[in-house]
């Protein structure tokens, strides 16, 4: 599961659900998009926010519901996924007659209806009625690829978000795409060296390739995140070497990469030093994935130098 920021693209979509996060989330959402544009993702991340126990941003990424929602052991995440199947009026009646019921965690029940379009007609209308006025502890989630299949009253119920079709990221600078190749195979393999081989052809360009390198890098790290999830990669061209990254190294250290990239990226602004940005780059990577006992991420050095924060 990851934090709306590392969801790809749909950044309207973000302000929006941000927004209503921090108002009132409406009880009743269709999220509807083109096949493969992600909606299991969202659709996890957007109940997580919901259920999040915890401060600052939801979701939060650390509270307890959300560890149970990264390990998909929610007791208040219903998912109703038939697959191919048609939604038959029995299973609406079982959301209906779950959904009398109190959370078991905390104040929040939340329903995510996959494929909500292969609803048959019996099962939409035996749903509306809890749809119109849901428990006040209740939020539907329907995702859907062709909502028009949907009847006219379950819309007019939902709060509509449209999902962003999937789009590849173009590599506008190909010369660094093999310096990237091989800095993320080298780590994949946990091999410093070849890390810092990679980082060597990736950091010696000037301010703006450096940047888009870091784009690069950010982008495959989420792409190895979301590889399990189904969701095509933005960046085809390393489509190997995320595979790789996503069998070698753990949702967590991914995203732990792709600050660590962000943050270089950013401080690019203010320091274009190559031999410091290649090693701080090699060195941070390293650290985070294969080093984790160690209480000196690059992210608190840079900060207690007085860069920037996350
Ligand atoms: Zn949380």
């Amino acid at each position: 599961m990851l934090g709306l920021e590392h969801l790809p693209g749909n950044d309207a979509l973000k302000v929006s659900l941000r927004t209503a996060l921090h108002r009132r989330f409406p009880q009743a959402v269709l999220l509807s998009g083109p096949e493969g544009c992600g909606e299991s993702d969202w659709a996890h991340t957007i109940a997580a926010a919901l259920l999040c126990t915890g401060s600052g941003e939801h979701p939060c990424m650390t509270c307890a519901s959300c560890r149970k929602m990264a390990h998909q052991t929610h007791p208040d995440f219903i998912v109703i996924d038939e697959g191919d199947s048609e939604i038959k009026v029995d299973t609406a009646r079982r959301i209906r007659e779950e959904a009398a019921i109190l959370p078991n965690d905390g104040e929040r029940k939340v329903f995510w209806i996959a494929h909500a379009d292969r609803m048959n007609s019996s099962a939409q209308n035996a749903l509306l009625k809890v749809l119109e006025e849901p428990p006040r502890y209740v939020f539907f989630l329907l995702t859907a690829c062709q909502p028009g299949a949907l009847l006219q009253t379950i819309r007019s119920r939902c709060t509509l978000y449209q999902l962003e079709p999937p789009h590849t990221t173009p590599i506008d600078t190909p010369e660094l795409l093999e310096p990237a190749r091989i800095f993320l195979s080298a780590l994949a393999r946990g091999e410093e060296y070849g890390m810092l081989l990679g980082a060597n052809g990736l950091a010696k360009a000037n301010k703006a390739t450096f940047q888009q390198a870091m784009t690069i890098l950010c982008t495959a790290v989420r792409d190895a995140a979301l590889v399990s999830s189904g969701c095509p990669p933005l960046l085809p061209a390393l489509a190997t070497e995320t595979r790789a990254l996503a069998g070698a190294l753990t949702t967590a250290k991914l995203l732990a990469l792709y600050d660590h990239f962000s943050l270089l990226s950013r401080r690019a602004e203010v320091n274009a030093s190559a031999p410091i940005q290649c090693a701080v780059l090699a060195a941070g990577a390293y650290q985070i994935g294969y080093a984790p006992r160690l209480d000196t991420s690059t992210s608190k050095l840079l900060n207690k130098n007085g860069g920037n924060t996350i």
